[in-house]
């Protein structure tokens, strides 16, 4: 059984025809259903429902073989146990600081607010920067129209959203889209199987990104 492991929502919805090109078809809806495992045309491969966040830890313990993960999401996690073998790219996006439109640099030490909180020290750090940073799990762009913080670490695609609450992308921290990840006992227990997939995979992202 090769089990993959996805997210609702962009992921699922760009990764779905990928995956069709290999012939994996889920046999109900994702979107609609509340199975957390879902069976697919082929007997073999399974697809398991979970958070974003949680994708590397699922396929780095082994509950899934594979997985589909943002690489914002895989810098984050920043674990040793996986493979990354192939950029999907699909859920395009950017890591960036954002800040008030306008505000002036604070006096002391900047305060930052993200869930991103392993990338924001990294970030900070290499710029040897002494930042405070301010975990949040959502809706980070409040955080500086309320003093709560001065700049957030968040993805932005076209900036609509900062913009509506008058805050502005300022510094890339990395550009981000999907990638597959594979377990690292699968990719030996089976290899010839995964490899197989990523092949048809990486010639059905090619091929999309000749036309
Ligand atoms: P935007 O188009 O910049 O207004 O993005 C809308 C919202 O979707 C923002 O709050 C982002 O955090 C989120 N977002 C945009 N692109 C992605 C992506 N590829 N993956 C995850 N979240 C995203």
């Amino acid at each position: 059984m090769l089990t993959i492991a996805l997210s609702k929502g962009r992921i699922l919805n760009d990764t779905l025809p990928l995956l069709a090109a290999a012939g994996i078809v889920p046999t109900e809806d994702p979107d609609k259903s509340r199975k957390l495992i879902i069976p697919t045309s082929l007997d073999d491969v399974r697809l398991l429902i979970v958070r974003a966040t949680d994708v590397p830890t699922y396929v780095e313990q082994g509950a899934a073989d594979l997985g589909v993960a943002g690489k914002d999401v895989l810098m984050e996690h920043s674990g040793q146990g996986l493979y990354e073998p192939l950029d999907l790219q699909i859920a395009k996006c950017r890591l960036m600081t954002a800040g008030a439109v306008d505000a002036p640099e604070p006096r002391g030490r900047l305060k930052v607010a993200t869930k991103f909180v392993n990338i924001a020290k990294r970030y900070y750090a290499e710029q040897g920067r002494q930042v405070d940073i301010i975990k949040l799990y959502g809706s980070m762009e409040l955080a500086p129209l309320v003093g709560l913080a001065d700049k957030i670490i968040d993805v932005v695609d076209t900036g609509n959203t900062l913009r509506a609450n008058g805050l502005e992308p300022q510094e890339l921290i990395a550009h981000v889209s999907s990638r597959l990840i594979v377990n690292k006992a699968s990719m030996k227990m089976q290899h010839a199987r995964i490899q197989a997939l990523i092949d048809v995979l990486r010639a059905t992202v090619e091929e999309r990104h000749q036309a």
